[in-house]
């Protein structure tokens, strides 16, 4: 495909997003929620896409919108492309989308060149990966994986409706959601192209980056409980101030992290009483650890505890941890990031391995299917926010660079 091919070929996958943004729930920004009716307006618009473009493509029962573009025999296993369609309250344009509309521009590359690959290519748009409305992310491909989160459709939203409700209002029957399940049909590859969500492709000057896997995260509440007392005449060795071990326990956390090679951050804390003029009686923070190595994560996790029994008894304080949530790390398959790493070589991209610090759609299709990932690099890192930003000369070569996944990976999981 000549140069002048593909801009023509990224500008109109740029349309595509263009017009994605303008469905929302909240004009002005860009919200696309789970089960609403700005989600509904996209995947209409991607399903009305996919059939143009030559596609079988169909709305599953959890909402997802899934298109299929056979392979050279009818019968023959699909490698999977796609994202979500859905955003966090005024988002941007590219968490997402930016994979569907992708998916799709390869598609047409070989539909225009009438060629079949010894495997399908699947499109899919997931419905509901970030659980902004109803918590719980990634339902769509929860579903489509075969893993039912308990009590989902009890869920509320802000406005009282439940996920159950929506997804009636949505067009589907909640009682089948889980039939949108592929565990009989697994395609034999899923892979996704996604914004970094993050500074590093940027840093470094490249384009494209090729994910390792998606890192496990420990989430933990820490509670400092010490002495509340009179700021004015408590003497300074005579306190059990919550808020001064607290703060010396953040420091161990940015220590340890850096120590064990992962990634933490205290993104809230709560002071009690939170007055000017009194020391601190408790303080509760939340913690939040992640790692590609989960090995990494539990010694680490391990050696920040262990520092807030040491800072506990010598500030006079007691420090209770409770561990919310641990996830294990998803690696993507060795064999896939292999042809990836090639499809960049070949595209011109120096080749970058980095692991996803953020989760994604395939935590989940890994139970039924090996995942690659490829980032694009985005401006400043932004995500999750309406000045995210990539440029159409990436968007183009991301295109570029699954089409040649594909290509090569389509001999070897047919
Ligand atoms: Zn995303």
């Amino acid at each position: 495909m000549s140069v002048s091919d593909r801009r023509t070929e990224a500008e109109r996958a740029w349309q595509r997003l263009e017009i994605l943004a303008a469905c929302t729930d909240e004009p002005g920004r860009i919200t696309r929620l789970a089960f609403s009716p700005a989600l509904k307006e996209a995947n209409d618009l991607v399903l009305g896409w996919m059939r143009e473009i030559g596609m079988a493509a169909s709305i599953d029962a959890a909402g997802n919108v899934v298109g299929r573009y056979a392979g050279a025999a009818e019968d023959a296993p699909a490698i999977m492309l796609g994202s979500h369609l859905d955003t966090v309250r005024d988002g941007g344009r590219y968490d997402g989308a930016l994979g569907v509309v992708a998916g799709l521009a390869v598609v047409e590359r070989l539909a225009s060149a009438s060629c079949r690959l010894p495997v399908a290519i699947e499109v899919v748009g997931f419905a509901d990966e970030e659980g902004t409305r109803f918590g719980g992310s990634v339902l769509g491909s929860m579903a489509m994986a075969g893993l039912e989160p308990s009590g989902w459709a009890a869920r509320v939203d802000i406005e009282g409706v439940s996920a159950g409700q929506a997804a009636i209002a949505f067009g589907l029957d909640p009682a089948r959601v889980f039939e949108a399940s592929r565990r009989d049909t697994p395609p034999s590859a899923y892979i996704e192209l996604h914004i970094e969500q993050g500074p590093v492709l940027e840093d470094r000057g490249v384009a494209l980056g090729c994910v390792s896997g998606i890192a496990g995260a420990l989430r933990a509440k820490v509670t400092v409980s010490g002495e509340a007392g009179h700021a004015g005449t408590v003497p300074m060795d005579m306190r059990a101030d919550s808020l001064v071990a607290a703060s010396e326990c953040i420091l161990a956390v940015e220590r340890i992290a850096k120590q064990f090679q992962c990634i933490a951050t205290v993104g809230q804390i709560r002071c009690h009483p939170n007055a000017t003029n009194v020391i601190a009686g408790s303080v509760t923070f939340s913690l939040d650890l992640r790692s590609i190595e989960d090995g990494r994560k539990s010694a680490a996790a391990e050696d920040m505890f262990r520092a807030f029994g040491i800072i506990a008894a010598s500030r006079g304080v007691l420090v209770e941890t409770e561990i919310t949530s641990d996830t294990n790390s998803t690696l993507c398959d060795p064999r896939l990031t292999g042809i990836i790493r090639k499809a960049l070589d070949e595209t011109g991209c120096p080749v970058i391995e980095m692991p996803s610090g953020a989760g994604h759609d395939g935590l989940n299709v890994a139970h039924i299917a090996p995942i690659a990932m490829i980032f694009v690099r985005c401006a400043r890192g932004l995500s999750h926010h309406p000045d995210e930003s990539i440029t159409i000369d990436d968007l183009a070569m991301g295109i570029e660079a699954v089409v040649k996944t594909c290509t090569m990976a389509a001999g070897e999981y047919d």
